[in-house]
């Protein structure tokens, strides 16, 4: 059987591959050890730091909406205090009344409803 003999130009293309090869298994190698290093500590932080930001970004949202709603409840008779609203039970129905934070102010009691808007009594936010 007839050995096949390279050309110099087929031989210079198969070293130049050769390196190229070499220098990808270099690469692959590097990132690999790479990886080996974002352990789950890392991941479990990072994880921790999102969370955080997207609690504090929902938080931010909260107060908003308590501070809006304060405003549109402030008390026009003191002009300091707001209204809160007062849920309680009558016959087994909920009904409610608005009272003031720091006056005596306070509205008549009605029957409360879901489109009741206001701050609860007593709510966290
Ligand atoms: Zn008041």
């Amino acid at each position: 059987m007839k050995r096949r003999v390279h050309t110099d130009k087929e031989h210079d293309l198969l070293q130049k591959l050769k390196r190229e090869n070499d220098k990808l298994k270099k690469q692959i190698g590097a990132l690999r050890k790479q990886l080996a290093r974002i352990d789950l500590d890392d991941y479990n932080n990072v994880k921790e730091l999102l969370d955080k930001y997207y609690y504090e970004d929902k938080l931010e949202e909260r107060e908003d909406i308590l501070e809006k709603l304060k405003d549109e409840w402030k008390c026009l008779q003191c002009g300091t205090g707001y209204l809160e609203i007062v849920l309680y039970t009558k016959q087994g129905n909920p009904w409610y009344f608005r009272k003031c934070t720091t006056c005596s102010n306070r509205t008549k009691a009605q029957k409360h409803n879901p489109n009741v808007k206001g701050v609860l009594k007593g709510e966290k936010y």
